[in-house]
């Protein structure tokens, strides 16, 4: 079933087994003999630290961990970059061995979407505001997926990054509403040393770019910054944050949000907790950011 890779780990004498499957089939027999409470990780792959620390969470918090690389193609738009996103199956399973994860789970794109598939699930309100304003479909290809691995995984406990502020609110929401019954851990986002977010995206970006990319997290501290002072004004916070970025000559801003950090509204004054988010292109790159000011 699957296959199977071994790692001694350093000193010890234990040989943890990491299992690798790639059909739904598989991963149904896995899972019965997974003992509870079982941890999961759902990723795109092309991992870096700010995926391993939701890992290594799971694996302090669980008995089992399973972690999915699977690059979801319903929730990428078609003028996006589905074919281009970066992957490197075999780096994320030494990283993934290296945590001691206990099942990873890579499908083809027929397990999870076999053909006539027709079961979608839709967040409602939630879905349509910052990133699903500007990316149509995008929160119902990322509702759809999760549910369906949940459904195979049959997690105690999943792992999402504040990072995807917004991905994290809809699936808590979806997993209220379905009554799944499993918790939601929200993960700090980790960044680079000079505060740029992880992002398996940043690879899309050259030194020039790269650097002015830094502008996103710039612009975040200037808001809690001015927060902090005093300025309550959130449509004077955004204006300053939006005339920094626009320094940037590769910059092109797709949205800056104040909005409450629950419900998504967009803000007049800055109430805790709020939610200051953005999207902004560097070059063709579309980086998002966020911090919860308070
Ligand atoms: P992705 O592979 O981009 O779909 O991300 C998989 C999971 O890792 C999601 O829950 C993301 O929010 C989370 N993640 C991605 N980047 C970071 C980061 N820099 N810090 C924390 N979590 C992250």
């Amino acid at each position: 079933m699957g296959r199977k890779r071994t790692v001694k780990m350093g000193g010890g004498a234990d040989n943890i087994i990491m299992k690798i499957v790639e059909t739904v089939a598989d991963l149904k027999k896995l899972r019965d003999k997974m003992p509870g409470p079982v941890g999961f990780v759902p990723t795109m792959g092309y991992l870096h630290q700010g995926h391993l620390v939701l890992v290594r969470q799971a694996r302090a918090e669980n008995a089992s961990v399973a972690v999915s690389i699977f690059v979801n193609p319903t929730q990428f738009g078609p003028k996006e970059d589905f074919r281009q996103y970066p992957r490197d199956p075999e780096r994320d399973l030494a990283l993934l061995e290296g945590e001691g994860t206990d099942v990873v789970f890579m499908p083809p794109v027929e397990e999870i979407y076999p053909p006539g598939f027709s079961k979608w699930v839709e967040v409602g309100r939630l879905s349509r505001r910052l990133e699903g304003a500007s990316r149509p479909g995008h929160f119902r290809g990322v509702a759809t997926v999760v549910a369906r691995l949940f459904d195979l995984v049959r997690p105690d406990r999943a792992y999402f990054g504040q990072k995807d502020a917004q991905q994290l609110l809809v699936i808590k929401k979806m997993v209220a509403d379905l009554a799944l019954g499993l918790e939601i851990v929200a993960v700090p986002t980790v960044r680079e040393a000079d505060g740029l977010a992880m992002s398996s995206r940043n690879t899309y970006l050259n030194p020039e770019e790269r650097e002015q990319a830094l502008v996103l997290y710039q612009a975040l501290t200037l808001a809690q910054r001015l927060y902090s002072d005093g300025e309550k004004d959130a449509a004077a916070i955004r204006q300053k944050m939006t005339a920094l970025i626009q320094k940037q000559p590769l910059a092109d801003i797709d949205y800056v949000s104040i909005a409450d950090a629950e419900t998504l509204e967009e803000l007049a004054e800055v109430k805790p907790p709020a939610l200051v988010s953005m999207a902004v292109r560097i070059g063709k790159t579309r980086l998002i950011d966020n911090i919860v000011v308070g």
